[in-house]
């Protein structure tokens, strides 16, 4: 699995095309979260823009509460780095 180290993207365009898509746990339209173990963090505590996902203003508080961001995705049944690859290789190759 390639995990770029220390290279943290910020990439606007790319957010926007994330906003508004589908929530990955039951597909309401979503906003932009940034899965937390997608790579190391930095002082930030944020990790690049390739690592977001769309989830719903719901699913997405109940994420924040639960805390355990890892567990989480866990109990939905769903790993939110598969997409996030999938998705971020799809818009840079049709770039
Ligand atoms: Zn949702
Ligand atoms: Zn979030």
């Amino acid at each position: 699995m390639l995990i770029p180290k220390e290279t943290y993207v910020r990439d606007e365009a790319y957010l926007k095309t994330v906003r508004g898509q589908p929530c990955l746990v039951c597909g309401m339209p979503g906003s932009a979260h940034h899965v937390m173990y997608g790579q190391r963090r930095g002082v930030s505590l944020k990790t690049g823009d390739n690592w977001v996902v769309p989830l719903c203003h719901r699913c997405h508080m109940q994420l924040h509460h639960y805390g355990d961001e890892r567990t989480w995705w866990d109990l939905q049944g769903i790993e939110p780095l598969d997409w996030a690859r999938k998705n971020w290789e799809k818009f840079n190759g049709t770039n």
